[in-house]
């Protein structure tokens, strides 16, 4: 399976420099690149693919017309408009907003890829990690990298520049465990399992959205293009960073939790969900619930543990017995007339998930047992 490694990087000065230029060669390249695509289009109503230019690109590297030292690097930026094209390909095709490849400004275009390692980049055992045209840059490995690298991305972060090593790993299987547990996303709290614990969404996160929402004003209340709003927008960014790092620490470490505990995870399928509740507030959560299931589904594959996705629809309007208890979003409380189950609304939903993902394994039906406040 493959896994990635993040390292930070301490560039000296004339490093960063001769990394900020590769970077923006790349972004050329990439515009260049698209604008070909455009034009040949509008012209000749012909579609170009990766092919066309990648054969060209060994011409102008000749020249000496870009200034990208590594062949591969410069092969990848090709690769990465080709991808933007099949996403909008598939788009269309979906019936979605298609949403039409842009042209990137080199302050957005952060990162350079080298497809293979020791091909223009290599880790050494010094601590540095070679990159072609720039030289030594000292790394921080602050933990041990396991496993076949096979990609190398070098990016910079709010004023950082980091190392992504995407590695090649066995699975390593954890101790086998029977136990097997529902989740019910929710937004009062980040989530609440079928055993009655209520995960929160941390304090300290909240703490964090009120100061971008100062640092937003800040922004905006600054004169457009000048120095001032330029400062104020790296801070800003550096706020939207620093709650980006504690909710992915926080997925993490929930997510490593649950994993060593439950030989068996089911969740909500979100997808279905976020089409039928078009509720606009719920597009943040849904971003982070789904960032959380992708790394709860590769920490489970690692350890051979099962994540399964279940069919949304009606957990939180079922009993677990079967039948049916119509709530409010606003009702809180489940009471099934049927079976006197008299319960939290989301722990009982989470109990649901669990029933309906066991059921559809065939497995024999758990052992529901809950209190009667
Ligand atoms: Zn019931």
């Amino acid at each position: 399976m493959r896994k990635t490694f993040k390292y930070r990087l301490y560039p000296t000065r004339q490093q960063t420099e001769a990394l900020l230029v590769q970077r923006s060669e790349a972004c050329r390249l990439y515009n260049a690149a698209l604008q070909e695509r455009i034009e040949a289009y509008r012209t000749h109503h012909k579609s170009i693919n990766y092919y066309d230019p990648a054969a060209q690109l060994t011409e102008i590297r000749k020249a000496g017309d870009l200034g990208l030292p590594n062949g591969h690097c410069a092969q990848d930026v090709l690769r990465r408009l080709e991808k933007a094209f099949k996403a909008f390909f598939q788009r269309i095709q979906r019936g979605q907003k298609p949403g039409f490849p842009r042209f990137k400004s080199s302050r957005r275009y952060d990162s350079i890829t080298f497809p293979s390692h020791g091909d223009g980049n290599k880790l050494l055992s010094s601590g540095h990690l070679f990159v072609q045209g720039v030289g030594n840059i000292k790394v921080k490995l602050h933990r041990p990298l396991h496993g076949k690298i096979k990609t190398v991305s070098v990016k910079r972060e709010c004023e950082h520049w980091y190392v992504c090593f995407s590695v090649e790993t066995s699975v390593q299987p954890l101790p086998e465990t029977k136990a097997a547990v529902g989740i019910d996303l929710g937004l009062s709290s980040f989530a609440t399992l079928s055993d009655d614990a209520e995960i929160e969404n941390p304090r300290l996160y909240r703490q964090a959205q009120k100061k971008l929402r100062r640092a937003q004003r800040r922004v905006a209340r600054r004169k457009k293009g000048s120095k001032r709003r330029r400062k104020a927008v790296v801070l800003l960014r550096k706020i939207h960073q620093h709650i980006f790092n504690q909710r992915n620490d926080h997925h993490h470490k929930l997510a490593r939790k649950l994993v060593q505990q439950f030989g068996k995870i089911f969740v909500e399928d979100l997808n279905i969900q976020g089409l039928s509740r078009g509720m606009l507030s719920k597009a943040v959560h849904d971003a982070s619930w789904a960032s959380f299931i992708a790394k709860l589904a590769y920490k489970a594959e690692e350890a051979g543990r099962q994540l399964v996705k279940v069919d949304p629809r009606g957990t939180s309007q079922r009993c677990p017995c079967g039948a049916r208890v119509p709530k409010k979003l606003s009702d809180r409380e489940h009471v099934c007339t049927a079976c006197g189950l008299i319960g939290k609304r989301d722990h009982v939903s989470a109990m649901e998930i669990l029933r309906l993902g066991l059921s559809l394994q065939d497995v024999t039906k758990p052992d529901v047992r809950v209190c009667v406040s």
